[in-house]
């Protein structure tokens, strides 16, 4: 089966281009197919899960509900309405990142994630930088030419994850550190 045939996750379009889903021949935790299809990232359960699920497990919901778990926090959605926030705690496959990884929101709607962005990425998106900008400016980093030197570094000990809304197509971007 090929990349093309996977459930269409709208909050991350690509998890293969990502890393959350990678080609596998394991059985799936909750359907026991083998797919050729294992999500890799993060789900948070208190139930002992052995192995990893497909992502078609993710898209319907089983596998959130069979172990009763969420493959993303709810932090960062603040103001998107209780289904959205289900599907992309519950139906949407999550992302491996160094602090807890944490969705964005924009037009009141979770974004679509699109993977870690350095600053060559990073440039094709000015919109992203900008809101990036004012963050890093936000949380102290007031000195332009230090801001400018943290940003052409980003790949190193820190990453952005990139992201954009589904409604206005806004590119936006937050800074994971190590
Ligand atoms: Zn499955
Ligand atoms: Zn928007």
């Amino acid at each position: 089966m090929n990349a093309a045939d996977l459930p269409f996750f709208r909050y991350h379009p690509d998890p293969v281009a990502t890393g959350a889903v990678r080609e596998g021949s394991e059985e799936c935790a909750r359907c026991h197919r083998r797919t050729g299809w294992m999500y890799t990232a993060t789900f948070y359960t208190a139930q002992d899960v052995s192995g990893d699920f497909c992502p078609w497990c993710i898209a319907d919901g089983s596998a959130a509900e069979q172990f009763d778990g969420d493959f993303s926090d709810t932090y960062g959605l603040d103001g998107v309405g209780m289904e959205t926030v289900r599907e992309v705690t519950r139906r949407t496959p999550g992302f491996r990142s160094w602090q807890d990884p944490h969705w964005l929101v924009h037009c009141d709607d979770a974004a679509a994630f699109l993977g870690e962005a350095g600053p060559t990425e990073l440039a094709r998106y000015p919109d992203a930088l900008d809101r990036l900008r004012a963050d890093l400016r936000e949380d102290g980093l007031r000195d332009p030419d230090e801001l400018e030197r943290f940003l052409a570094c980003l790949g190193e000990d820190a990453i952005a994850l990139l992201f954009r809304c589904i409604r206005c197509g806004t590119h936006l971007a937050y800074v994971d550190a190590s």
